[in-house]
């Protein structure tokens, strides 16, 4: 393990900032953003977690909120090499892990095209930091065998999903991006077999102070959003394990 005090210069690393609460960073995350030159980061990386670098760090927030990007996705896969081209240590914050929804892939593409070496350092999911923190388990033996993570919000704005699968029993799908189109989401996946009474629960801002749980059924969810205003950053998650919120939830008590 690298623990000097100092990074290479001229490199980057793709680093997950995790979902929210700052002690849930990686130890390497951690050392790596209190070392780099400069930090180029998401709005879903928290104050608390900026913090961490260096005072003379350069901090650059890279934006990107739903249909309000800060900086084109090509303007950050540049800045990116431009900053390692000076000979800088960059670490590239996301929230959550780079590889699950976060486009980190696309901007390695870009580094690797112009020759800057890279590391990638895994996060914690918002899909697990959420579950974790409202006490619904992903996988139970009594409820789900298995966990798909689907994205809600799709390059061309459709909700154009494969239903039949999602919509199979015994399973848990989280929706990342979703609240928009949570209207569309409960009502396929009725129409494609879940009965109306599945439990479908919203989390948003999970693992922070400020999370909220909001539990309802596929029949009532897009109401019960439409009621609470409820914003994102947000993900759905549909199953029967959120049923065991009553019983496990102990963050928000
Ligand atoms: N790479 C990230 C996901 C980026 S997409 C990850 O692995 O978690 C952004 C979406 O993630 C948001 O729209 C929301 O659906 C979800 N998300 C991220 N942080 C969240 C949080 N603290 N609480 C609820 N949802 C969150």
């Amino acid at each position: 393990m690298n623990t000097a005090n100092t990074l290479e210069g001229g490199k980057v690393w793709l680093v997950g900032a995790g979902p929210g609460d700052p002690e849930l960073l990686t130890v390497k995350a951690a050392r790596l953003i209190a070392q780099a030159d400069a930090l180029v980061y998401d709005h879903l990386v928290g104050d608390g977690i900026i913090d961490l670098a260096r005072p003379d760090a350069r901090r650059i927030y890279a934006g990107k909120e739903a249909s309000k990007h800060t900086l084109p996705q090509g303007s950050i896969n540049l800045l990116l090499v431009k900053l390692a081209r000076e000979g800088l240590s960059v670490v590239r914050l996301k929230g959550g892990d780079p590889f699950i929804f976060g486009r980190g892939g696309e901007e390695l593409e870009t580094l690797v095209d112009s020759g800057i070496p890279f590391e990638v350092v895994p996060g914690v999911t918002a899909a697990a930091g959420c579950a974790a923190y409202a006490g619904f388990p992903l996988t139970h033996r009594d409820h789900a065998q298995s966990v798909t993570f689907v994205t809600g919000h799709l390059k061309d704005g459709t909700v154009n999903l494969d239903w039949p699968s999602l919509a199979r029993p015994r399973q848990t799908v989280v929706f990342y991006m979703s609240i928009g189109a949570a209207a569309e989401i409960c009502k396929q996946m009725i129409n494609h077999g879940l009965p109306s009474l599945t439990p479908a629960a919203v989390i948003r801002n999970g693992t922070l102070p400020g999370q909220q749980t909001l539990l309802a059924t596929l029949g009532t969810l897009p109401h019960r959003i439409e009621e609470s205003g409820i914003k994102p950053p947000a993900l759905i998650v549909v199953g029967s394990v959120v049923g065991l919120h009553e019983k496990l939830n102990w963050f928000e008590k």
